[in-house]
């Protein structure tokens, strides 16, 4: 009795140990290279590569053990190599574009796509535009590169990122926000965005925009895009107005109740910067963007673009770039922290 209690309670162990074994030699096996897809049909797992956005430039952020069948196989022509492949994430149209030389229709009358189509509603080959996938929602793709083949699939953003930022600059398209002295407020929040994802980038943070200067979209968009990205804040670029006096200068934050410390980190990152007056943080419940998420959200005002000396400051580059690695230190920070 005694001898059977002890196998028994031994048994987990071994079972545990044989499974850690298993997933660690695949683990091995796939970082080595040693896994390759040389069997059609089996089961197949190889090495990952992340690529980002419309680039292949930024390949193999981290090793990973996939099951391809679970990826949708695009076969490539002859001697098409990574470097040639160029994928767009236009997440705001709900598409991943796909370009490949050579990826005529006549090419794949006789090479077909094959594989797992989740969250991809239908395939589109345009000359223009390439592969088109279009997506039924906001997912990210994801690839693996292989000589002949391209595994492609559509995921959640939360599923490839750790730390995921939307931007949402004020205004855009039609809505040039407010303007004086020749400078608009639409230019100075959409340059400082994009000043602001390259410094959060940098800092190994996902950023998506909830629009871009051109195209504006409706509330419900915003909302459909910030649900499926779940970010962990959105950061709201605005510059102030006061068109009575055109004396009031400074920066502030607004913000959800709750939040007022960690906007006063961010408003004191952007202030000891610019050495501008902060005008302090206050808060808001259901207004524009406070009304549509829950998401921890930080609108920032920039300056005032009715004052001469504060418009010209905020039309600057310089300016820009250095307000939005003032921000990004403290986006950061407050992320890592929570
Ligand atoms: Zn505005």
């Amino acid at each position: 009795m005694k001898e059977k209690k002890g196998f028994t309670s031994l048994f987990p162990v071994l079972i545990s140990g044989a499974l850690f074994l298993a997933v660690a030699v695949l683990f091995f096996c796939a970082s080595t290279g040693i896994i390759r897809a040389e069997h059609e049909g089996k089961p197949q797992y190889g090495q990952w590569h992340q690529i980002t956005d419309s680039t292949l430039d930024t390949v193999a952020l981290k090793e990973r053990v996939y099951d391809r069948r679970s990826f949708l196989t695009i076969p490539l022509p002859d001697g098409v190599g990574e470097e040639d492949i160029r994928i767009e994430d236009d997440y705001l149209n709900q598409c991943i574009r796909i370009k490949i030389p050579g990826c005529s229709e006549s090419f794949f009358q006789y090479n077909y796509f094959s594989g797992d189509m989740t969250h991809i509603q239908n395939i589109r080959l345009d000359e223009e535009e390439g592969i088109v996938l279009n997506l039924e929602g906001i997912y990210a793709p994801e690839a693996i590169y292989e000589p002949g083949r391209l595994f492609i699939r559509a995921v959640k953003a939360r599923d490839l990122y750790d730390r995921i930022v939307v931007i949402d600059a004020g205004h855009g398209g039609e809505d040039e926000g407010s303007a004086a002295y020749g400078i608009r407020e639409k230019d100075i929040t959409f340059q400082t965005a994009a000043f602001l994802e390259t410094e959060l980038s940098e800092r190994g943070i996902k950023v998506y925009h909830t629009h871009t200067a051109e195209y504006g979209p409706t509330e419900e968009e915003r909302a459909t895009l910030i649900e499926g990205v779940d970010p962990d804040l959105i950061i709201g670029l605005h510059t102030d107005a006061d068109g009575n006096t055109r004396t009031t200068v400074g920066e502030r934050v607004v913000t959800r109740p709750g939040l007022e410390d960690k906007a006063e980190r961010l408003l004191s990152a952007l202030t000891d910067y610019s050495g501008r007056k902060n005008l302090g943080v206050s808060t808001e419940k259901a207004k524009g963007l406070f009304g549509i998420t829950e998401k921890p959200l930080y609108a920032v005002r920039l300056g005032f673009i009715t004052n001469r000396a504060e418009a010209e400051l905020m039309g600057s580059a310089d300016f820009q770039r250095g307000a939005a690695e003032a921000l990004a230190g403290a986006v950061s920070e407050i992320i890592t922290a929570e």
